[in-house]
């Protein structure tokens, strides 16, 4: 397996097939008599939606539109971006994929794809070439910049086509025409892959080893997006804390780099890994005013005995240092985590060894998720597995102490004017928009008529502003809207 960065011709083979590819569906609209259209659907983390908003934005430069309809099947191209962290992600895969025969039947023209984590996988990939001949291209998550290439193939070729690479790709940001979902926050990779092999998770086979990229090209991207506007960016990685630029550069680095941006109200990052975040980080985070509050470290467990069997290479004591370090310097930050619940082997002791970390560190929140093994890991053949009902019911005293604490710390934000960077109207609509707090609170609120401000989305989105909180829920806090910022 080698990591192999792209070239000067990797790029004139993109772009040949990117022009060949915008002429072969300019003709097939022509003899359709109407506007072709895409639709990628995205499943598991924001690597996977940063990969979306690049395969979206090749999809728009050969001329395509994306599909406005609901609809799975409405569109000429359909594309799924996998995950295969969780298992649920895989029944929805192989729950629609039956749906496109008739598709296909119908019109051959319609291209189905298939990309993602899954992919890497050996048995699915054996699975659709045995039960669904019609889909016409799979290739994995490190081909990304080679998507033209393959789907203009594939249409030539006119028959399934099957691509994945033992190899680990690195293409810069600039090598893409990128399709940002949203007009105020950017998605950000700062680097790919994972070598750390926590027994539970497929990421390290289906994403490759880690590679970091370039330092330069990063902050000349950031320095693109603060020119066109944008609010916030996300730095991404799968361990952001172990980047490792030209010259020695750090993550630590990178965040210093970015806060730099004084367009950018906000700068996030995700994910961080217990045994790489740095004191160095953590002073950042406490000092650079638009260096967001929150932390998100994945705990996992809260007994020793199981971290060890996860392969995560620190201590609960370790952890919970972290967690103080970071409580004591970054006033009135917040702390999120993970947990797995019912890992094999996860004994009660080493279950209420969790719910006694998680009394500790108090997590303003956290995701918690019963243990489901993924084909191709360790702890998938590893004896012990805990028999569900057990997990459903640790699960749920789990998720009773962590909402708890969330609602504690929701609790905290009453009475307060905070200040929110507006996402849009709200989930529950009705006039309700959201937005976030430089510690990553969630808050719906309203905004008085008598305030007189434009209510637009589009005006509102990415915009500053004070928010009094006055109530809290387990997930989120509600207020009322005081003024808006720069009015
Ligand atoms: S750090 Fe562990 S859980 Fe996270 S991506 Fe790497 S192997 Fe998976």
């Amino acid at each position: 397996m080698a990591i192999i960065k792209t070239t000067e011709n990797d790029k004139l083979e993109f772009d040949s097939a990117v022009n060949e590819l915008k002429e072969y569906f300019s003709s097939l609209s022509v003899r359709k008599g109407r506007t072709l259209t895409y639709n990628v659907l995205t499943y598991g983390c924001q690597l996977n939606e940063s990969d979306s908003e690049k395969l979206s934005g090749m999809l728009a430069s050969f001329g395509l539109e994306a599909s406005s309809g609901g609809e799975l099947d409405a569109a000429d191209v359909i594309l799924f971006n996998t995950c295969s962290i969780r298992e649920n992600a895989d029944r929805h895969l192989f729950g629609n994929l039956g749906v496109f025969k008739t598709l296909k039947k119908n019109d051959r023209d319609v291209i189905i794809a298939i990309c993602g984590c899954m992919m890497k996988v050996p048995e699915n990939v054996e699975k659709i070439k045995k039960s669904y001949p019609y889909v016409d291209l799979v290739f994995d998550p490190q081909q990304l910049h080679r998507f033209p290439v393959l789907l203009r193939d594939s249409i030539r070729n006119k028959k399934q086509m099957v691509n994945i690479s033992a190899d680990d790709y690195i293409a810069e940001d600039s090598f893409f025409p990128i399709d940002r979902k949203r007009k105020f926050r950017a998605l950000v990779p700062i680097m790919y892959g994972c070598n750390n092999f926590c027994s539970y998770c497929i990421v390290p086979y289906a994403r490759g080893r880690e590679r970091s990229r370039s330092f330069d090209e990063i902050v000349r991207e950031l320095s693109e997006l603060a020119s066109k506007g944008y609010k916030e960016v996300m730095l991404l990685g799968q361990n952001v804390n172990s980047y490792k630029g030209e010259d020695g550069k750090t993550f630590a680095d990178i965040l210093r780099a970015a806060s730099d941006f004084k367009e950018f109200s906000r700068v996030r990052f995700m994910s961080s890994h217990p045994k790489d975040l740095s004191d160095e980080v953590i002073d950042i985070m406490a000092t650079r005013p638009n260096v967001e509050k929150h932390l998100h470290l994945a705990m996992q467990s809260g007994s020793d005995k199981v971290l060890k069997d996860m392969n995560r290479p620190y201590t609960i004591s370790r952890f919970l240092e972290i967690a103080d370090k970071f409580r004591t310097k970054v006033e009135g930050g917040s702390l999120t985590t993970d947990i797995i619940v019912g890992f094999p082997g996860e004994t009660e002791e080493d279950f209420e060894e969790t719910l006694k970390a998680v009394e500790k560190a108090k997590f303003d929140a956290a995701f918690t998720f019963q243990y489901s093994a993924r084909p191709g890991t360790k702890a998938a053949a590893f004896p012990d597995q805990i028999p569900s009902d057990v997990v459903t019911e640790r699960f749920g005293r789990l998720t009773e102490y962590t909402n708890r604490y969330s609602e504690e710390s929701n609790g905290r934000l009453v009475g307060k004017t905070m200040e929110v960077l507006i996402e849009g109207i709200s989930k529950a609509g009705d006039m309700t928009f959201s937005g976030r707090t430089i510690t990553n609170h969630l808050v719906n609120f309203t905004i008085p008529q008598e305030l007189g401000i434009n209510i637009g989305p589009d005006y509102l989105e990415g915009r500053l502003c004070e928010v009094r909180i006055d109530r809290a829920r387990p997930y989120s806090v509600d207020g009322v809207l005081v003024s808006l910022k720069g009015e």
